[in-house]
């Protein structure tokens, strides 16, 4: 997939770094909106993103509701696999079972994040900077963008940042990281021949790493999606290594029949995932950040699709209120902060004291499994 490389104007309305989930919804939700607004990514697509590949019902859900060419276009992604129901394994014999109510989906990252971005091309009349990597913005009115690979500048009266963990939109506008509520660390790979249900998600908890858990997520042909997720302390580390930990996963006692005769067809990378669950800002002069650049996964599940896509909806629909408004100052941008609390944070909230709690006690969950009987 090829898409622009050099830039065709130099001044902006928007300027929206970071082209995964976050960057794409908010470019189909300006993408008619008649402002000249340039969407940059570092990589070229399609290109490898580190997870677990679950696409979470509410994700799908936002994208059709708001778009309707979505469930057409969605219709047609052949590299999808329905997932109807969740398992959380407690132990051999012991599991709790969800039904969902909207479908979800597994779909490789790879696939999923070219995918959304094609519709980008397709649907959005803005321009698709790949292969440009961010190295410096200096906030202004308007704010200046440099790449310094590319050796160009932009300029942007607005910045949505949607660059994921560690956002340069965030470090470079100073914004307030002392509300940090730290981070998950995950590592994944790719294994065939794996002796599970294709049609349902499996989280397997071990008294050991609690609130951590292992994943099985089916992918389709075969393929399966294998990790482990683990809260980071304070300092961003965990107290195990990562990889070895999915490796005695893999091999124990309580798995050995189902990866027996597996295959493992890809490395173990590890990422991190900068959870919330604090109250946040996720705003402030001339920038709106979503996704995981607003540290918005879910601090229990590790899942931040869904709330990548959510939170830059509305980042868009703020963004063209700036603009009907000329108005990009701080306080204007609460607006947006008070969305984003209200339809995101309480709920994050919620788990991080589901999280909190469970590390404290493991053994509610196996009371819960027992009332759910
Ligand atoms: C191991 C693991 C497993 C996970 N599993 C799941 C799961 O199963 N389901 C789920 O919902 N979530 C999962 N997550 C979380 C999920 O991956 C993120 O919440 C989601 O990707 C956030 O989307 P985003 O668009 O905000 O950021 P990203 O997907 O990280 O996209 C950011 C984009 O910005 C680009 N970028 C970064 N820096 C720059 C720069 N300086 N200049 C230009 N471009 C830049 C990157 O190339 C990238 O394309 C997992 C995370 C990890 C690490």
């Amino acid at each position: 997939m090829m898409f622009a490389h050099n830039v065709r104007f130099h001044h902006y309305d928007i300027a929206i770094i970071g082209a995964g989930p976050a960057g794409c919804a908010a470019a189909l939700g300006l993408g008619k909106s008649g402002l000249k607004v340039a969407l940059i990514d570092k990589a070229e697509f399609p290109r490898e993103k580190i997870c677990g590949d679950a696409i979470p019902g509410p994700a799908i859900k936002a994208l059709k509701s708001t778009f309707p060419f979505f469930e057409k276009e969605f219709s047609k992604l052949k590299e999808k696999q329905r997932i109807s129901s969740s398992r959380i394994m407690l132990s051999k014999e012991r599991s709790i079972d969800y039904h969902w109510k909207l479908p979800a989906y597994n779909i490789k990252r790879h696939e999923f994040d070219a995918f959304l971005l094609q519709l980008v091309q397709k649907y959005a009349s803005i321009d698709i900077l790949t292969g440009w990597p961010v190295s410096e913005i200096k906030p202004g009115n308007p704010s200046l963008i440099k790449s310094e690979k590319k050796n160009a500048s932009i300029t942007a009266k607005l910045i949505i940042g949607c660059e994921g963990a560690g956002s340069i939109t965030a470090k470079s506008f100073e914004h307030d990281v002392c509300i940090n509520p730290g981070s998950v660390l995950a590592v994944r790979g790719y294994f065939k021949n794996v002796k599970l249900d294709t049609t349902r998600n499996i989280f397997y908890v071990s008294k050991k790493y609690l609130p951590g858990y292992f994943w099985v997520f089916p992918l389709g042909d075969d393929v399966f999606n294998i990790g482990f997720g683990m809260k980071a302390d304070k300092h961003g580390k965990v107290k195990v290594k990562m990889k070895d930990a999915l490796e005695e996963f893999i091999h124990s006692e309580r798995m050995k029949d189902v990866f027996r005769g597996s295959e493992q067809v890809s490395e173990i990378s590890a990422a991190v995932i900068p959870v919330g669950g604090k109250r946040g800002m996720y705003s402030g002069e001339g920038y709106l950040l979503a996704g995981d650049a607003a540290r918005l996964a879910d601090p229990l599940q590790g899942h931040g699709i869904d709330k990548a896509i959510v939170s830059a909806l509305l980042a868009a629909h703020h963004s063209l209120k700036c603009f009907r408004e000329n108005n990009f100052s701080a306080a204007f941008n609460e607006d947006y902060d008070i969305m984003i609390r209200i339809g995101l944070e309480k709920e994050l909230r919620k788990n991080r004291r589901r999280q909190i709690m469970l590390s404290k006690c493991p053994a509610l969950l196996n009371i819960y499994s027992l009332f759910r009987k």
